[in-house]
């Protein structure tokens, strides 16, 4: 009888410890159902039109193309239409383009839902990209789609809504970073279809009781630009000069720099292979990517009697703009204004910051109400020039490093 009542309690204590690791859930005034919803998949395959000698495929991972059809000499029309519906206005695209002999053709991006936004972006190899002259892409009478005049040889074209950097890629990035003494990089769970969630643990020395700053990014497939401020922002961090050494043998970072892997190689417009928007699954969890990288975050912490004071979420919209909460958290309750000021009088521009107040189960309202922390949804807009993208990330890290480090929080 001893014996069972010790395994009983034996069982209730690795129960309990096991659930205070979880994330909890919270009823946050504007709830969003973030069960599954059934996504049209497209179909990969080439679309071949040997009389023309042209052809256009959707084989490569990051891909959005539904249809590709021959109407007339050489006007081509390719159907992009979204995951599923109802969806943000962020008409996605991603295809291949050749053809036999050199040509001149025009393609016609014919949306199913919403209307064009994203201005093309032209590639020979997938890596390098640059903006198609503005020149040759002309919208329709309705404004709704787009015509685009391509200049065609045997070699492939690659034709996007923004540079291609799926799953591979960042992976490829993780890799290098990982080759830096204080990182560490590994997949902390799966993604509802099998892919690594990513993670790189970012510090110097002990972790015990050292403060956490969380970084997200690539929750919305499209999002590209966040993406590239949050890289530059990490190459600020892990530099070899005496603020960035400084501040990793003071803080940890734990980066998740692709929460949604399926949705950004399935190029979707803006959800998981679950149907679901993530950064609206802040709440109970629905989707295994945030579940994990949630649970995991809190376990991390509580482990190490550390805080979170600060979460960082990189996305992209129209224009830069930093979407901020009215209320005050507990940790560091002033860094933001000095933060975004300081960003502000670097750069030499003006702070666009939209406070709000405690709303949906986004990122930014998780962090501050399962932490008592700062959350910023960090935003870059969709044509922002990559030079000053880079520049922003770079300079958002230093005043950061700064204001964390000498000021102290
Ligand atoms: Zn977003």
């Amino acid at each position: 009888m001893k014996q069972i009542i010790f395994f009983f309690s034996i069982s209730i204590l690795i129960f309990s410890s096991c659930k205070s690791y979880q994330a909890k859930t919270y009823d946050f005034p504007k709830p969003v159902d973030t069960t599954d919803k059934p996504i049209e998949r497209q179909t990969k395959k080439q679309y071949s039109f040997p009389q023309q000698g042209v052809y256009a495929d959707n084989l490569f991972d990051g891909a959005r193309l539904n249809d590709f059809k021959f109407i007339q000499e050489d006007l081509y029309q390719a159907t992009i239409s979204p995951e599923n519906f109802p969806i943000n206005h962020s008409a996605y695209y991603a295809f291949r383009v050749w053809s036999d002999s050199p040509k001149t053709i025009q393609v016609e991006l014919n949306y199913t839902h919403h209307a064009h936004r994203y201005p093309p972006k032209i590639s020979r190899d997938g890596k390098n990209w640059e903006a198609l002259d503005s020149n040759l892409i002309q919208l329709s009478t309705d404004s709704i789609n787009v015509f685009l005049t391509l200049a065609t040889n045997s070699d492939t074209l690659w034709v996007a809504a923004q540079e291609i950097q799926n799953s591979t890629h960042v992976k490829q990035w993780c890799e290098e970073k990982s080759q830096h003494e204080n990182v560490l990089l590994s997949s902390i769970g799966k993604s509802k279809m099998g892919k690594d969630l990513l993670f790189l643990d970012i510090h110097n020395a002990d972790v015990k009781k050292k403060d956490v700053i969380v970084i997200l990014a690539r929750q919305h497939p499209p999002e590209v630009t966040g993406y590239f401020a949050m890289q530059a922002f990490i190459d600020e961090i892990l530099k070899d000069q005496p603020l960035s050494n400084d501040f990793r043998k003071k803080y940890r970072l734990l980066v998740f720099p692709l929460m949604n892997p399926d949705g950004v190689d399935l190029g979707h417009w803006r959800h998981n292979a679950g149907g679901v928007d993530l950064n609206r699954d802040w709440a109970y969890y629905h989707q295994p990517e945030n579940r994990h990288i949630a649970n995991f975050i809190v376990k991390t912490v509580k482990q190490n009697k550390s805080d979170v004071i600060l979460g960082l979420d990189f996305h992209s919209t129209f224009w830069d703009v930093y979407y901020t909460n009215r209320e005050i958290p507990e940790h560091i309750p002033y860094f933001k204004e000095y933060w975004l000021g300081g960003i502000s009088q670097s750069l030499g521009e003006e702070t666009n910051e939209r406070p709000s107040n405690l709303g949906g189960p986004v990122s930014k309202n998780w962090i501050f109400t399962q932490f008592n922390a700062l959350g910023i949804t960090y935003e870059i807009g969709d044509s922002t020039p990559r030079d000053f993208i880079k520049e922003k990330g770079k300079v958002s890290a230093t005043e950061m490093m700064q204001l964390l480090i000498f000021k102290g929080k």
